[in-house]
């Protein structure tokens, strides 16, 4: 929202109405590949010098942003309402007060977008659009300060005082906070809360006699997700850094959170398994030294507490560049390598965001992981998977984090944020066919899901990739692909491109209902079907119209969106 411009993919036709978003103004460019050249989908000038690039030189420039000469003030609920006009517009976000008037011509959702939240808190509207945003380093050389009544912290300060042993505590959470008890894990009471239960266990002897120590998460039976939605090794991440171990279980829409400061050093090595339906996750740990353990360590910040995703930051790690490889003359394949204790695999379906920080300032851009190939005799596995994650990214050589991102030697960092993203596994169960709807790197989401499909559903018949791109140059993985086709005779795949050289026999154009009810023919009337759709915004939302038009019901399509 606020301070994103170009970030994502929520740009172009018909997106100007949508709050604090990235508009249509600015994004693609007009002589991005992403842009349309004619034939009436959306094409609107950028005012000139406005860019991110722009809005960051400015705020290095040393000039006073918030027109109190470098102070920061406590800011009452009456002074902030009054700062509600264009050229006089204080945003709280999180409790921090942005003076945001001289960032108006730099927000790629527009001035109106931003009014919406002038002179009051528009930490929801932030949230409900970009609440990965890194908003903090964007604005700060707007900040006011802070508003003078806090929000309500999320983390319970008591709990810092303890020390945790073998026991841990049990969790309980409802969704009436006055019922929590100091140590249960705090909860949103505005949001449709089921009850989750949690009981995190360590053996206590463990502790006291020889290695390893072992820390037990079970949630209650009663409480559990639906059939493909348990706990499983994709929705947990684990990171160990210095004396920090950190643990993040997604169950449905929320994240349960055990951050402990470790009271002893562990080998770099420790183990995560799931026993699934069941709902239990054991890492054990490896003692560096035989020794005793007093305790297990201390809670850390926000330890034991179970939130709403959509109110948890985004957890990064630094991931060090391993390769890069030419895949397209404009697409790259990156390998990045998670640090030695880390726990983390993508779920299918799911992007992360990665951040670089550039000219100063920190930017963030979501990217969905892809398997290292289509066909496993592309490519020798070098590495280990579960250490390793693969990126299929388009440079845009005037884009901002692109090229930066490029720029980057291998043995260089960039940090990793923790997966996102509305696809379930479930949306699979009892799949027939599959049709995958892709433009341009549109494609990324769909190498997993392809993979999935054909490996793990057993009730598959067919599945059909439509791939849209402007020149036979621009296909990533166009002999793979082939390869699997022939491989593999429930897979198909059909090129279609924009702008086709004379010779090009096969399809062309854009996505259109003739090409769309040809491709989607049934392997038998009554198939469960789901198809899925990705590419610049526009094309996902001019085949999401067509997909309706056609009659599928809304649980058949998945798009794919930040
Ligand atoms: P940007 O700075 O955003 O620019 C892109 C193009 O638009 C450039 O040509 C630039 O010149 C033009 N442009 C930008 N801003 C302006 C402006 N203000 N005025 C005029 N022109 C402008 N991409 C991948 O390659 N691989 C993936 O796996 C992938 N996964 C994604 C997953 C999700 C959930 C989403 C939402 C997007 C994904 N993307 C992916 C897209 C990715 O997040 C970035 O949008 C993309 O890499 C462009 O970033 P950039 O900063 O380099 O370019
Ligand atoms: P691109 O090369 O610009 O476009 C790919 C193909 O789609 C081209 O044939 C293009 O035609 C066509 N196209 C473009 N806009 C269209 C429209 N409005 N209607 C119909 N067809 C259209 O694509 P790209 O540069 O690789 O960009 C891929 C997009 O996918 C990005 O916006 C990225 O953010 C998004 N993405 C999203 C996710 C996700 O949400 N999970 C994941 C990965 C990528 P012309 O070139 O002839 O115009």
């Amino acid at each position: 929202m606020l301070p994103l411009p170009a970030m994502d993919s929520r740009q172009g036709a018909g997106q100007g109405s949508r709050m604090l978003n990235v508009p249509s103004q600015s994004f693609p460019g007009p002589r991005s590949q992403q842009r349309v050249a004619s034939g009436g989908r959306s094409k609107v000038p950028l005012k000139q010098g406005r860019s991110l690039m722009d809005w960051i030189r400015l705020t290095k420039s040393g000039k006073d942003l918030t027109g109190l000469k470098g102070r920061l003030i406590e800011v009452t609920e009456e002074e902030l309402k009054k700062h509600n006009k264009k050229d006089d517009c204080w945003i709280c976000i999180r409790g921090f007060v942005y003076n945001v008037s001289p960032y108006m011509e730099y927000h790629p959702g527009g001035e109106e977008e931003l009014m919406r939240a002038a002179g009051s808190d528009g930490t929801d509207l932030f949230d409900q659009v970009h609440r990965w945003v890194n908003y903090e380093s964007m604005l700060k050389e707007c900040l006011v300060g802070r508003m003078a009544i806090k929000p309500a912290l999320p983390k319970d300060y008591r709990e810092e005082k303890k020390v945790l042993n073998g026991m841990l505590p049990k969790s309980q959470v409802t969704d009436t906070l006055a019922r929590e008890g100091p140590s249960s894990p705090s909860m949103d009471n505005r949001s449709e809360s089921p009850q989750f239960n949690f009981a995190i266990r360590t053996n206590f002897l463990s502790l006291l006699l020889l290695p390893p120590v072992t820390l037990l998460i079970t949630q209650s039976r009663t409480n559990r997700a639906g059939p493909g939605e348990d706990i499983n090794l994709g929705s947990i991440t684990v990171d160990h850094q210095g004396d920090s171990f950190r643990v993040e279980t997604i169950i449905k829409d929320y994240s349960y959170l055990i951050h402990i400061g470790l009271s002893h050093e562990i080998q770099e090595d420790f183990s995560v398994q799931v026993v699934e339906n069941v709902g239990k996750i054991e890492i054990v740990l490896k003692k560096k030294e035989s020794t005793t353990w007093k305790s297990l360590g201390c809670p850390l910040e926000n330890h034991n507490s179970l939130l709403p995703k959509k109110d948890t930051d985004l957890y990064y790690r630094k991931c060090q560049l391993i390769s890069k490889e030419d895949v397209t003359h404009d697409t790259k394949l990156f390998s990045v390598m998670l640090p030695p204790s880390t726990h983390l695999q993508v779920p299918v379906g799911q992007h992360v965001y990665l951040k670089l920080t550039i000219a100063g300032t920190e930017i963030v851009k979501p990217y969905t992981p892809v398997s290292d190939s289509l066909v496993p005799e592309f490519k020798e596995p070098v590495f280990p998977n579960s250490k390793y994650i693969y990126f299929l990214v388009k440079i845009y050589p005037a884009g901002l984090f692109t090229p930066e991102l490029d720029l980057l030697q291998i043995g260089d960092y960039v940090s990793v944020s923790n997966p996102e993203g509305s696809f379930k596994i479930s949306q699979f169960q009892e799949m027939e066919d599959l049709f995958l709807l892709a433009a341009g790197t549109g494609f990324t989401p769909m190498v997993k899901v392809l993979h999935y499909a054909l490996t793990g559903i057993p009730s598959l018949r067919k599945v059909k990739l439509m791939f849209f791109n402007k020149t036979e140059d621009d296909i990533i993985w166009r002999s793979q692909l082939e390869k699997l086709a022939l491989k593999d005779k429930r897979f198909d795949v059909e090129f279609v491109l924009s702008a086709p050289p004379s010779e090009w026999s096969g399809k062309q154009g854009y996505i259109s209902p003739a090409l769309l009810s040809e491709f989607l023919k049934k392997s038998l009337e009554k198939s469960k079907v789901l198809i899925c759709i990705c590419g610049p915004t526009p094309f996902t939302e001019q085949g999401m119209k067509l997909l309706h038009d056609l009659n599928f019901s809304k649980d058949e399509i998945h798009s794919f969106t930040a």
